[in-house]
């Protein structure tokens, strides 16, 4: 990739350009959990966006995307914002930058990537957090704290790009590392890292490219339920709730609050028993967690759907070690704990089923646990 951007870049702008990288991002377990005050346990992954880039001396930014072909060209005051959508992400960092007192000044670059898009691995929270972390160090010597480079990603989405997102994408794809995954508290923004480098294991994400598009909000619902919940036991977030605090007042809620508030609970103890497992090198207790994740997210919280449930159900009949629904669910990827040797079998075996049930084949991702955002 650095080569063929390195051309490219030559050939458009004739001089020598620096490189960054910064990667997609899995979540191997908290899921429902950030609205929820909880913990999500996110990692950087061997996939990203690249971009070689220099100063061009000028007030303005040229911009060339080798993956969808396009040249943008824009100043950095606020009435300047490109029409091309994905250049909306870079002049957002520009922005969200200044904002914050930075400097941003001319640059031409030139980027490409192999984070798949809108398959739920954050194509672009790499794409923000490339250049956050690019316009860090070309132009305020690294001066700005990398969570803030995060929020700076973050921040873009909201203003730029009408994705009211929250922060965990960003941060995963900046602070990643590799072998490890972090543990982010979402209530108080603090954060840890679990060593994630499994010897006879790999993660492997199965698209089903599949989306139901629901008529009503259920997001927002599920939200509203856990806020009821929340509030009926004055607390401010499901955070401190257990499971007695819940049961004692079962009857004086309705069914579906009931069991959208108990996943939200499991999913905090899961989150945190994995963690503990982590330490130990414990990948099967892991595994088992991760099956605890999906079934709570289907029967209790129900944002699965058919397709993801089949892709567990094989996982399962194949011997995978863990497997659930990755992201909001209704669609899109089961991430998948396999064992080396099982792996084969287990993408041919997934691959086969989901095209003689569904008419088409899922998208297999074999991903590795590594560094974030950096200087390539
Ligand atoms: P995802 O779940 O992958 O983050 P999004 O819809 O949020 O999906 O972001 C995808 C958008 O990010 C693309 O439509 C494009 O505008 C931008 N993008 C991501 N990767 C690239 C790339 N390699 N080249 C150009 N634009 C990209
Ligand atoms: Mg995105």
């Amino acid at each position: 990739m650095k080569e063929s951007l390195l051309t490219e870049f030559k050939n458009r702008f004739g001089t020598e350009p620096t490189f960054y990288a910064s990667a997609g991002r899995i979540n191997l377990i908290g899921e429902h959990t950030d609205y929820n005050g909880g913990f999500v346990f996110p990692g950087a992954i061997d996939k990203v966006i690249m971009t070689a880039i220099a100063p061009n001396g000028s007030d303005n930014v040229r911009v060339y995307s080798v993956d969808i072909d396009e040249y943008a060209e824009f100043g950095l005051n606020e009435e300047d914002a490109p029409e091309q959508p994905w250049a909306r992400y870079i002049f957002g960092v520009c922005r969200e930058t200044l904002k914050r007192g930075g400097t941003v000044k001319g640059f031409d670059a030139v980027f490409a990537g192999n984070v798949p898009l809108g398959a739920g691995l954050s194509s672009s929270a790499a794409l923000e957090s490339c250049f956050a972390y690019a316009l860090n160090d070309l132009f305020n010597e690294n001066t700005i704290d990398k969570f803030e480079l995060a929020k700076i990603g973050q921040s873009t989405e909201h203003n730029y790009c009408g994705v009211n997102c929250g922060i965990m994408d960003q941060f995963a794809s900046v602070m990643g590392q590799k072998g490890k995954l972090m543990r982010l508290d979402c209530r108080s923004m603090e954060f840890e890292y679990f060593p994630f480098d499994p010897e006879n294991y790999e993660l492997v994400l199965v698209d089903s490219r599949v989306k139901h598009e629901l008529a009503d909000s259920p997001y927002n619902k599920r939200r509203a339920s856990c806020e009821r919940v929340a509030k009926r036991l004055g607390l401010e977030t499901l955070r401190d709730a257990t499971m007695p605090m819940l049961k004692a007042i079962r009857s004086d809620i309705t069914a579906e609050d009931y069991f959208r508030a108990k996943f939200v609970i499991e999913e905090k103890d899961r989150v945190l028993a994995v963690c503990e497992a982590l330490n130990a090198g414990d990948y099967e207790t892991v595994g088992r967690k991760m099956y605890e994740t999906h079934a709570g997210l289907s029967d209790d919280y129900e944002v699965s759907c058919e397709e993801l449930d089949f892709l567990n159900d094989v996982a399962r009949e194949c011997g995978v070690t863990g497997s659930r629904i990755m992201g909001g669910g209704f669609g899109g990827c089961t991430i998948n704990l396999v064992r080396k040797d099982l792996r084969d079998k287990f993408t041919a075996t997934a691959t086969a089923r989901f095209l003689e049930r569904y008419g088409h084949e899922p998208k297999i991702y074999p991903v590795v646990i590594s560094d974030g955002a950096r200087k390539a």
